[in-house]
Formats: C-alpha cells, structure tokens, sequence
C-alpha cells in the first residue's frame, strides 16, 4: 500500500521534473526501492571534544552506491526524497541502522553520540516522536545519546510545527542541533524558543578560516552567541591542523572535519576508534592522523 501512495505522489510531481534529466527520473523512481538494499549505506564521521582531544561522537551520513551511476552524493537524492516523501520511510531506516551501530558500539565498550540529520519533511509526520521511540526501543538503544540535526531552514519551514514536534522529540531525550547555522535565515529570538542543544557552524565559513580573517570572525561571533545562550558548538569541515588549533584555542567545544576522518562505513569506524589515541601535547593532532 505505501507503494501506490509514493505513485500517486509522483504524479503530483511529475510537472516539476525536467523532462530532459533522465539521470533524476531514474533515481527517482528508484529511490523507494533502494531502500532495504544493500546500495544504500550508512557512514560515520567522527566528532572530538576540542578540550579534551577525546572522540564524543559521530554524524550519521547516508551513501548511494548505485549500480549505473556510482557514487550518488546525498544533497542529489535528500531533497529527491524530501519531494515525494520517501524521506519519512528513508529516515526511519536511517535510524534503525544508526540505532543498531550504537548497539554494536555501547555492546564494545564506546558510549558516543550519535547525530542524524532529519529534515522539514519529518517534522511534518505526526507520528515522528513515537516511531523514533518504537525503533530505539526494538534495538534496545536509549534516545540520551542521540542528536538529531535540522537546518535553520528546515525548521524555519513551519515555525509552530518545528516547535511542537522538536518540543517532544526533546522531552523524550533526544538532543537538537542547528546544522549548517549560519546559511539560513533564522531569527535568533525564535531560535531561543526552540529547545535546542546545540549549533553546528557550517562548513563554509570553517575551511578556510584559518586563512580568512571574515571568516575567523564569524566563527568567533557564532561562539560567543552560542556560548551566551548555553549551547554547545561544533565546528564541521576542519580540514587542518592550523584550523584545529585555532577553534581549540577559541572554545570551541566540538570538531568534525577531513583533517580528524572522513566518513567511513561502520567496520572501518571500528578499527579508526580503536587506534585512535588522544596522546597528550605537544603534538595533539599528530597522533589523530593514522
Ligand atoms: P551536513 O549534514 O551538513 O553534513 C556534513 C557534510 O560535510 C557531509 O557531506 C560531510 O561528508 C561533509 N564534510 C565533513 N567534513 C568535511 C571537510 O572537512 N571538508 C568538506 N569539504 N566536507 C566535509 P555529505 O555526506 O555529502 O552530506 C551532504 C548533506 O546531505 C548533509 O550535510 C546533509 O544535509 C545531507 N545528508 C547526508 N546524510 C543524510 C541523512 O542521512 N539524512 C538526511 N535527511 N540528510 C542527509
Ligand atoms: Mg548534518
Ligand atoms: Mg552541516
Ligand atoms: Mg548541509
């Protein structure tokens, strides 16, 4: 039955769709049935506490891997999904397999922070807070560890909704955070509404800030308001080690980027965490590069 919903759905769309883009029909149409297949996967990318060089936890990041066209990057077929509504059976896949890591991580002796990127689409399911819930609780995960990312303008989409919803997501313990902040257009006062945990500075006013004294300033005004209002702040897309330096010595209390991992698949994650060490200074960073 959901099969013929997601067709219907197509139809809607299908004035939208350029018909010259053969490459998009394909994918949409495959999109509903790659789900459940071994094509798409589930990567980790590693986040570290700046203060204490130890790793806090990972984003989940999805993968397609498709059969004519290889590598599929997730910003071509999220917003495919986010149209036809096959993001809302996709995310709950999504999180059953980032759930069944935590398992497999927490049964190894690692307690680390899981995010999941979520989008507008999944605030709109009136049944996303239980249906969350129901999966933890069959893969026997607690939501304490979970964080789920939304964009400024995904929750800007329908401001009353996102606050209910992220109202009950965060009274059953599942931690919020604003990813790419800094591209939207999000109000800080409705911002301050919302019931969230923490900021992700987005990665474009990261990369080269260790080069590019506008951007250093923006991470540092985006520090200092995060920090004002209690919340935590990641910085994504550190690619060196002058740009780790810097945010450590800045505050900044969590980074992500090339230089630390890049996104692997769960196996690899295993063995980067198990040679992982935090040595001590003088060279913090030398020993996260193996
Ligand atoms: P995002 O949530 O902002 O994810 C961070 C992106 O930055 C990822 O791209 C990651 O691979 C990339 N990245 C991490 N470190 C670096 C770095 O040092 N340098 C550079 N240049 N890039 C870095 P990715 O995996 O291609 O994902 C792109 C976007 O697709 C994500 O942006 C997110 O919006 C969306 N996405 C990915 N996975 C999911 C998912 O499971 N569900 C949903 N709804 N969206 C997802
Ligand atoms: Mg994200
Ligand atoms: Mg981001
Ligand atoms: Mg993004």
């Amino acid at each position: 039955e959901a099969a013929s919903g997601i067709n219907e759905k197509y139809a809607v769309y299908s004035q939208e769709i350029d018909p010259y883009n053969q490459r998009r029909i394909s994918l949409l149409g495959e999109l509903r049935n790659a789900i459940d297949k071994d094509v798409l996967q589930l990567y980790f990318q590693p986040q570290i506490c700046l203060d204490t060089m130890e790793v806090s936890g990972a984003e989940v990041l999805i993968r397609w891997i498709h059969p004519e066209y290889g590598f599929i990057p997730p910003d071509e077929f999220i917003p495919l999904a986010e149209r036809t509504g096959v993001i809302q059976p996709l995310t709950y896949w999504i999180c059953r397999k980032a759930f069944q890591f935590m398992h497999s991580l927490s049964s190894q002796g690692y307690n680390l922070n899981l995010s999941i990127n979520i989008s507008a689409r999944n605030l709109q399911d009136p049944h996303f807070k239980d249906q969350v819930c129901k999966i933890a609780k069959e893969q026997d995960v607690t939501l304490e560890k979970v964080i789920m990312e939304l964009t400024e303008t995904a929750v800007m989409h329908n401001p009353d909704e996102a606050l209910r919803v992220l109202g009950e997501l965060s009274a059953a313990g599942i931690r919020l955070s604003i990813d790419d902040f800094g591209t939207g257009y999000s109000s800080l006062s409705y911002l301050k509404k919302l019931p969230v945990n923490e900021i992700k500075i987005d990665r474009s006013f990261v990369m080269e800030m260790a080069k590019n004294n506008d951007d250093q300033v923006i991470v540092h005004t985006t520090l200092t308001m995060g920090h004002n209002l209690s919340l935590e702040v990641v910085a994504e897309g550190i690619e060196d080690e002058a740009t780790l330096l810097k945010l450590k010595e800045m505050g900044c209390d969590l980074a992500q980027g090339y230089h630390i991992a890049r996104p692997m698949p769960a196996n690899e994650f295993f063995t980067w965490l198990s040679n992982y060490r935090n040595d001590a200074s003088p060279s913090p960073v030398a020993s996260i590069i193996k």
